[in-house]
């Protein structure tokens, strides 16, 4: 184990990371355990984990979203373990139902439970259905939509898909890239679902949708990143929470400092060698100064998310479902998703009572974000006795937690959006490096991984004050040149390149049209495949190190599924 460097007055100013999240959190652990690197952690909020908190009121514990904790990566598996204790793991059976139309459809798909709920003539609709569409399937591919028919046909994607991605994203289905499929439910098609049925014993692990059984830390996942921090901080890392960033300074290309924002408005700045940032790209790029040119401030406001609440209700353990969660597909009732926190770990919820997290999927400051909490409640009590769920008199408490930006929203601007962010950043402010579900989806890893690289090679060779010195002199007279060679590059728009440049952002250009035309496999490839695809892009370094690939492996959308 490496012993964390000095960073007296000699040595250059820390590392800070932005957002203490599972990517936050992760990339300082790997920075200070495998490379002895400290870094300084802010978190503009009061608790740990980020979207994986888990949030804790009156002693009942919530876990927002339901974070399965499953992966196909070994070396994520073993950081999981080496930051958290085994004993603090169980091992939960997977459970999930899909409510329709008064019925209770099991999930993944039982062939006895679906024909029994569907009845004989619908189940041969279905089928009929589903065969009309291989022969003829949608021509339209590139949405969610016409993904989704070509591979369960028109009958069962009006049954079991429609309803719910619309309330989860609040855009018609039709409306909706393909992407979207890539990202939740990419290797499900009906033959995968009915070989499932018909061969429960097979396995399963191929399909991330369709997994029996995943680990939990017992007291939700927060607990994994509050060990996390404890962690980093015994071993000299700073984590100062409830300090917002609003300010990144940039002088020569690279980040100097980072201003961060405590709750009472006073404002610390904090100098930097590198930025490993989490924070959403369109809040990161407006916070960099000098101020972004049109192309990437654009592309930052461009991107999009949707956001997402819980209402927490407790009630009697009677009500209680051994579901992890059910899937509201019905168009009665607004809420999306029901969890039953105490069947993902009885530490969650107290002796004799469950708690159940109504999900409700909206954009923060629509009409239900802004409801106030006491009404929120109310209506999550409607609802279950609308779903005959639980008797809402028999309601014994109820709690609301809001999660702004909980889903980044793939759309067909976002990988382009993405990478001209990127672009931007690699000349601008190139020791700053977005990683995490709000980074990009290669290049961030890797830039980080560099970072780490770099510094851990100029630690390994005890560089000199001077020596530093002179290597950074040659990386800004290399910068230099290189925003030389990129000259007007983000302040000019794409068409106005100069010809050295002309030809791969012709080629940008070019891909962002085809974006709205691409073929459902180009599509299912994911945002994974800009790297490859976006030749246009400054070439991204491929650095294989493991520190490059953890926040994304463990962070990937693809990892889970609803
Ligand atoms: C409903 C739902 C279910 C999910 N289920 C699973 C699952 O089963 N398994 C799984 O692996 N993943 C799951 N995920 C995904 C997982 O929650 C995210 O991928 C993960 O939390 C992303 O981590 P992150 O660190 O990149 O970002 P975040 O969790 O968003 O963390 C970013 C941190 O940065 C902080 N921050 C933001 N802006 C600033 C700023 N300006 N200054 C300082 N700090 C800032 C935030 O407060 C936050 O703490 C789920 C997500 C959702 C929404």
């Amino acid at each position: 184990m490496n012993e964390p460097v000095d960073n007296g007055a000699a040595t250059p100013p820390p590392v800070v990371i932005i957002g203490a999240g599972p990517a936050g959190l992760t990339a300082a652990y790997m920075l200070v355990e495998r490379y002895g690197i400290r870094s300084t952690i802010l978190e503009s909020d009061s608790v740990v984990g980020g979207i994986s908190r888990t949030v804790e009121r009156d002693g009942w514990r919530f876990d927002i979203g339901g974070h399965r904790f499953f992966t196909k990566v070994r070396e994520v598996e073993a950081l999981w373990h080496e930051i958290l204790p085994d004993e603090d793991f169980m091992l939960r059976p997977r459970m999930s139902r899909i409510y329709y139309n008064g019925k209770y459809y099991d999930y993944p798909l039982k062939a006895s439970n679906a024909l029994r709920n569907l009845g004989l003539w619908e189940a041969a609709l279905c089928v009929a259905s589903y065969t009309w569409a291989r022969i003829n399937p949608p021509k339209d591919q590139t949405t969610l939509e016409g993904w989704i028919v070509s591979r369960f046909g028109w009958r069962l994607y009006r049954h079991f898909f429609k309803t719910y991605n619309e309330k989860l994203w609040g855009v018609p289905v039709n409306k909706l890239p393909a992407d979207f499929a890539a990202q939740r439910i990419k290797n499900l098609s009906l033959y995968n679902a009915v070989m499932n049925a018909l061969l429960p014993k097979r396995n399963q692990k191929a399909i991330t949708s369709l997994i029996e059984e995943f680990q939990y830390p017992k007291h939700g996942p927060g607990m994994m990143w509050e060990r996390a921090r404890d962690l980093v901080e015994a071993k000299g890392c700073t984590v100062v929470m409830n300090t917002r960033v609003v300010g990144i300074r940039t002088e020569h290309g690279k980040a100097v400092s980072v201003t961060g924002q405590a709750k009472d408005g006073t404002r610390t700045e904090f100098p930097c060698s590198h930025i490993i940032s989490s924070m959403p790209m369109n809040q990161l790029v407006p916070a960099i100064s000098p101020p972004a040119a049109a192309p990437a401030s654009k592309a930052a406001a461009d991107l999009r998310y949707r956001d997402f609440l819980t209402v927490a209700l407790v009630v009697p353990e009677k009500y209680s479902f051994p579901d992890n969660w059910i899937y509201v597909h019905s168009k009665d009732v607004q809420v999306g998703r029901i969890q039953n926190f105490g069947s993902w770990s009885p530490y969650m919820v107290k002796e004799g009572r469950t708690c159940l997290g109504l999900e409700f999927f909206v954009f923060e400051g629509d009409e239900t974000w802004n409801k106030p909490d006491a009404e929120l409640i109310e209506q999550g009590k409607r609802e279950l006795g609308i779903l005959n769920l639980v008797d809402p008199s028999k309601v014994e408490a109820g709690y609301v937690v809001r999660m702004p930006k909980a889903y980044p929203f793939y759309d067909e601007h976002y990988k382009v959006n993405v990478a001209r962010i990127v672009e931007w950043l690699h000349v601008h402010a190139s020791n700053v490096y977005p990683v995490g579900r709000n980074g990009d989806a290669h290049g961030g890893e890797h830039r980080a991984g560099h970072a780490a690289r770099r510094m851990e090679r100029e630690r390994r060779r005890g560089i000199s004050r001077r020596g530093r010195e002179a290597a950074g002199r040659r990386r800004a007279a290399r910068d230099a040149r290189h925003r030389a060679r990129c000259a007007g590059d983000s302040a000019t728009p794409l068409r106005a390149r100069p010809p050295g440049q002309q030809a791969g952002q012709d080629r940008l250009t070019r891909r962002s049209a085809r974006s709205a035309t691409r073929t459902s496999s180009s599509a299912a490839r994911g945002a994974g495949s800009s790297r490859r695809s976006w030749r246009g892009a400054p070439p991204q370094r491929k650095l294989p190190v493991e520190l490059a690939r953890i926040p994304r492996r463990w962070t990937s959308e693809n990892r889970w599924s609803r």
